[in-house]
């Protein structure tokens, strides 16, 4: 079922997710929403969706990069690298957004590889190392869990907050 986006103020954002201890009927479901609520966007279009932003304080989040959604759940990152990623693949400079605060932009750097472990949405064990854009995306989400948002990062960062309109010029 498609869900409303929490926005960005919403105080539930800011709580930390339980892991989830079996992927159960109800696990399925938050997984059926996130997955319905995801791909529905358009405007701006998301590339991630956390339990959260839906008002389910779980640790799984779904993310659509080239390709079918991938169901991530219990997410722990094992290790970054020091690096960090400043272009997309296509050579795009990328722009970290969140559905929670649609048409806003900033470039954010984040390390550029991580190593993540987590069940996939049969509940298996899955260890893999990532790079690029999705290193960015599953950064983004596991913050997500914990309550931190990206904003938050801009800041520490030092970075700013772009609308759309002067996001796209650039
Ligand atoms: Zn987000």
């Amino acid at each position: 079922m498609v869900r409303k986006i929490l926005k960005v103020t919403d105080p539930l954002l800011r709580r930390k997710s339980k892991p989830v201890k079996k992927v159960d009927k109800k696990t399925q479901a938050i997984i059926a929403d996130l997955k319905d609520t995801l791909t529905i966007q358009k405007d701006p279009e998301g590339v991630g969706l956390a339990a959260p932003q839906i008002g389910k304080l779980r640790q799984i989040f779904v993310m659509r990069y080239k390709g079918e959604p991938k169901v991530i759940i219990n997410p722990k990152i094992i290790s970054r690298s020091r690096g960090s990623t400043k272009k997309r693949e296509d050579g795009k400079k990328i722009m970290e957004g969140c559905l929670s605060l649609p048409h806003y932009y900033g470039p954010l750097l984040r390390p550029d590889k991580v190593k993540v472990k987590y069940l996939n949405e049969r509940g298996d064990s899955v260890t893999e190392t990532v790079t690029g854009f999705e290193a960015q995306i599953i950064q983004h989400e596991v913050d997500h869990l914990v309550g931190v948002l990206f904003v938050d990062r801009l800041l520490e960062q030092k970075k700013p907050l772009l609308s759309v309109s002067r996001a796209d010029t650039r």
